[in-house]
């Protein structure tokens, strides 16, 4: 569902530009909204969520869509924890789907998907890797790197139960709003991949903007 903001980037309390293919981890407290930003349409911001007081606790796609009987986020849906436990409140969209379903792209799937030469290119869970190695205050470690949500991704399903990558249906400032329900630990890849119609062969960049 298409919702608008009432926030206004000049009053957000931090503003960080994460350049396609790099990753950002940081923490988002209770309360806090944080927007996801497409800033030049069409980029895939491969993302997950873990609970920062205990980061065994984290994002489950499972949990999330069978409370809210979707396989879709938009605007409403509460992404919820491996203990079902709300985490985060989608409470603005103005790209209207994202996906949870399709998984970030790694070195091995580029190479099932694409072609076995394309194994050497980056991809998001190179970015998640680097991220909780250079950050091991975080307590992340790899068996904590999981199912993930897409944001700005279409990966409709079709009525045969096909997943289908397909063109991005964002555009230029887009953007998605989330309200923390716990305090997070945010960690997102912005998307490197070339072989994939999601983020129209183009990575671009995302900005990140918190609001008390
Ligand atoms: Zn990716």
């Amino acid at each position: 569902m298409l919702t608008e903001s009432t926030l206004k980037a000049d009053v957000a309390i931090s503003r960080t530009l994460i350049d396609a293919g790099d990753y950002f981890i940081g923490v988002v407290k209770a309360g806090q909204t944080l927007r996801i930003l497409d800033l030049e349409g069409n980029q895939a911001a491969d993302t997950l969520f873990y609970s920062a007081t205990d980061t065994s606790e984290r994002y489950s796609a499972m949990d999330t869509i069978r409370e809210q009987g979707n396989v879709y986020l938009t605007t409403g849906s509460v992404l919820r924890s491996n203990e079902n436990t709300p985490m985060l409140e989608i409470v603005a969209d103005t790209c209207g789907r994202h996906d949870t379903l399709g998984g970030a792209c790694a070195t091995e799937s580029n190479t099932v998907r694409y072609d076995l030469e394309k194994r050497c290119m980056h991809a998001c869970r190179d970015s998640w890797m680097l991220a909780i190695a250079e950050h091991p205050e975080y307590g992340i470690s790899k068996r904590d790197i999981s199912h993930n949500i897409n944001f700005f991704m279409n990966v409709p399903v079709t009525e045969a139960g096909g997943l289908t990558f397909e063109d991005g249906i964002s555009a230029p400032g887009k953007y998605v709003e989330l309200k923390a329900l716990m305090d997070i630990v945010v960690l997102i890849s912005n998307c490197p991949q070339l072989n994939n119609p999601c983020n129209g062969y183009n990575p671009t960049p995302v900005e990140l903007l918190v609001w008390e």
